[in-house]
């Protein structure tokens, strides 16, 4: 099987390989309805007239075609809306047909939920399976609730920071994913407070960039300003270091962790730190493949899973016209001397201005972390170096023989430049996609 499987992949045009894949099996559905969710209104887009539920042919035509794009190993990312409305069971169908197809090849899966529906059942099931689970959890109460509610209007932290225990009890790795907002920008030393009290070590925060639902023209109130999350990055920064035992961090902060990898000259699991987008695909409920999370839009619909193969999807021409958009740099990034870096960020924050020209709304407040962090964050990258000499080289040649953008790819057994002390197949490359 594994060898079959090989010479397919051996057939295609660019051999480019899928790493992950994000699938919506349950497509926008949810039972939480938050004020500031961007995947609610993709509602109309997939009218079924009834709830939209990925069928078990099409799973697992799911799971053949991932593992016949991918390269040695895949991440399948269980998203939503909400995922688990599809039910345990089905996750568990998902995996046996992993098993059963996988070949040689090596399978992860992550999760992100909201946490309402998981039970022990649940938690049992994403231990055994060794699932990531991204919990999303925006803070302590009165930030959670403040826009993550139920259908009643009635606030959900109680619930979820309660999930978020059952799941560390039962060893789930559990990765906090917090949504930063005009109201959680200016709390960053609470919000990390909450998370390591409820004992969530690794956490991810992403800002709310959002089109105003009545003028386009405009952001929704939610979103959140740039100079402030340039505050709340720097503090945060600052919390995350003094946490340090020794040369090695106690929490991960996917930000940092990725923008480490940069400054060693290796590539970010961060997708909005990389030169092109275009490294992953998102397979709805009904099969239709789009390019990103955020672009879930019929103009950026690849094709569909029943008549197509996702390798091909892969290498289309759209996809390839999907993933350039990003080095289509904004103006004032292009001798920007932090675009090493920052790459410009991701380009659904680039928003058009009154001159007319594209900026990443962000961008005030990631040249603040830049300034408060660049010192630092080289002096971590020289001790990562200096104790990790034979990655240092790799890292040397890897320069030398530099690629377009300069990067290379670290081997899942390589210690995790992030600095956990664990290997890289443990960290960071388990992290669900940067959503
Ligand atoms: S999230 Fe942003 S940076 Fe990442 S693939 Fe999508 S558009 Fe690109
Ligand atoms: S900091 Fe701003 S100008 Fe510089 S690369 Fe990033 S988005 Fe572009």
């Amino acid at each position: 099987m594994a060898t079959r499987r090989k010479k397919k992949r051996g057939a295609r045009r660019s051999g480019k390989k899928l790493g992950s894949v994000l699938v919506k099996p349950s497509g926008p559905d949810c039972n939480q309805s938050c004020a500031y969710c961007f995947y609610s209104g993709k509602q109309q887009m997939f009218d079924s007239g009834g709830p939209r539920r990925m069928p078990d042919d099409l799973l697992e035509r799911l799971v053949r075609q991932a593992l016949d794009a991918a390269g040695p190993e895949i991440a399948f990312c269980w998203q939503g809306g909400e995922p688990t409305l599809m039910g345990v069971e089905f996750f568990e169908h998902a995996v046996s047909l992993q098993q059963r197809h996988r070949g040689g090849y090596r399978v992860g899966n992550s999760l992100q939920t909201n946490g309402l529906a998981l039970d022990r059942r649940w938690a049992r099931f994403l231990a055994e399976n060794r699932f990531l689970v991204g919990l999303s959890i925006d803070g302590p109460a009165h930030v959670h609730d403040r826009y993550r509610r139920r259908r009643s209007g009635a606030g959900t932290f109680a619930r979820v920071s309660d999930r978020a225990k059952l799941l560390l009890d039962s060893g789930v790795e559990v990765n906090a994913l917090a949504v930063v907002t005009d109201y959680s920008v200016d709390r960053a030393a609470e919000i990390y407070g909450v998370f390591k009290e409820l004992g969530l070590r690794h956490m991810q925060f992403v800002p709310a960039v959002e089109p105003h639902p009545y003028d386009p023209t405009r952001l929704a109130p939610f979103s959140c300003p740039p100079e402030p999350y340039g505050a709340f990055l720097a503090q945060l920064f600052d919390l995350w270091l003094a946490d340090f035992a020794g040369n090695e961090p106690t929490t991960s902060v996917r930000l940092f962790d990725s923008v480490l990898y940069s400054y060693v000259g290796l590539e970010p699991p961060e997708c909005s730190l990389l030169a092109e987008c275009g490294t992953y695909l998102v397979v709805e409920h009904d099969g239709s493949v789009f390019p990103c999370d955020f672009f879930v839009e019929p103009g950026w619909r690849l094709g569909d899973l029943r008549a197509e193969r996702l390798a091909d999807l892969l290498d289309s021409e759209r996809q390839a016209r999907f993933g350039a958009i990003k080095s289509a740099l904004p103006l004032e990034c292009r001798d920007c001397r932090w675009l090493r870096h920052c790459r410009g960020g991701c380009p659904k924050d680039r928003l058009v201005r009154g001159d007319g020209e594209r900026a990443n709304h962000l961008c005030a407040g990631l040249k603040v972390f830049f300034e408060h962090a660049d010192k630092r964050l080289r002096g971590l990258a020289e001790r990562w170096r200096a104790t990790r000499p034979e990655l240092a080289e790799d890292a040397r040649r890897a320069r030398l023989a530099r690629s377009s953008d300069g990067s290379r790819k670290i081997g899942r057994n390589d210690p995790c430049p992030c600095g956990s002390g664990l290997k890289y197949k443990r960290c960071c490359m388990r992290s669900p996609a940067g959503h």
